[in-house]
């Protein structure tokens, strides 16, 4: 059975959100504020995590920063609620880490599909304990690292720059654009701006220089951007 944590301190939409997911057959943890949600996590793991923006205690966004940090909470996925009135948040949220983003008021119709969507996602990654090696680069997907073979180094990765380098690493050689790199690293359910791509192939690039890996992310002219070797 799904179980999915719901942090969220508003009576009213947390009401309908039980409602909803319970008529839907998940199991819900409840948590009003963050470190409520602190300790049902220390005792249990939640295979998803709906997490409101503004809480009591502190920002839904300082426990996602925790939640990516930390090895064993880093994969779970997290879908951000906001008021229609935060959506600059938006940007941040998923910039955090966070996969999917929900504006209140929303229908219970638009909760269950995207749940559904990040459930899918997350259960298409690759098993754990899997590594992948190329470009002298290796994945291991088990600590959510990438490593420099010759030198050990592990890369400084922001949760953005982790997600775009593994998609690169283990589709080598291809090239995509734009606006299907959003669809695969960010979701299909949300809507950024294609240049939110290009800043993070720069800020990944950038990671890469002292490695002298950055050639290893190659724009093409007029279609968008491929990973390989040659
Ligand atoms: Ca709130």
């Amino acid at each position: 059975m799904t179980c999915i944590l719901v942090i969220e301190d508003e009576l009213a939409i947390r009401e309908m959100i039980v409602f909803t997911l319970e008529r839907d057959g998940y199991e819900i943890l409840l948590a009003g504020r963050v470190d409520e949600a602190e300790k049902i996590i220390q005792n249990f793991l939640p295979d998803i995590i709906l997490l409101d923006w503004m809480l009591p205690d502190r920002p839904g966004i300082d426990f996602l920063h925790q939640l990516k940090k930390h090895p064993q909470t880093s994969r779970l996925p997290v879908i951000i609620l906001t008021a229609k009135s935060e959506s600059h948040n938006k940007v941040v949220g998923l910039d955090a880490g966070a996969d999917d983003y929900i504006t209140k008021p929303f229908s219970p119709n638009v909760l269950l599909a995207r749940i559904r969507a990040v459930m899918r996602r997350s259960s298409g990654q690759m098993p754990v304990d899997e590594f992948v090696e190329i470009a002298g680069l290796r994945l291991d997907t088990s600590n959510h690292q990438i490593t420099v073979i010759s030198s050990a180094q592990v890369l400084e990765l922001g949760p953005t720059e982790f997600k775009l380098l593994e998609f690169f690493m283990t589709h080598p050689n291809k090239v995509f654009s734009r606006s299907s790199m959003l669809d695969h690293i960010w979701g299909q359910s949300i809507y950024l701006e294609e240049r939110t791509v290009d800043v993070h192939i720069n800020r990944l690039r950038k990671i890469l220089k002292p490695f002298n890996k950055e050639s290893l992310v190659q724009t093409i002219r007029g279609v968008g951007y491929r990973f390989s070797e040659v």
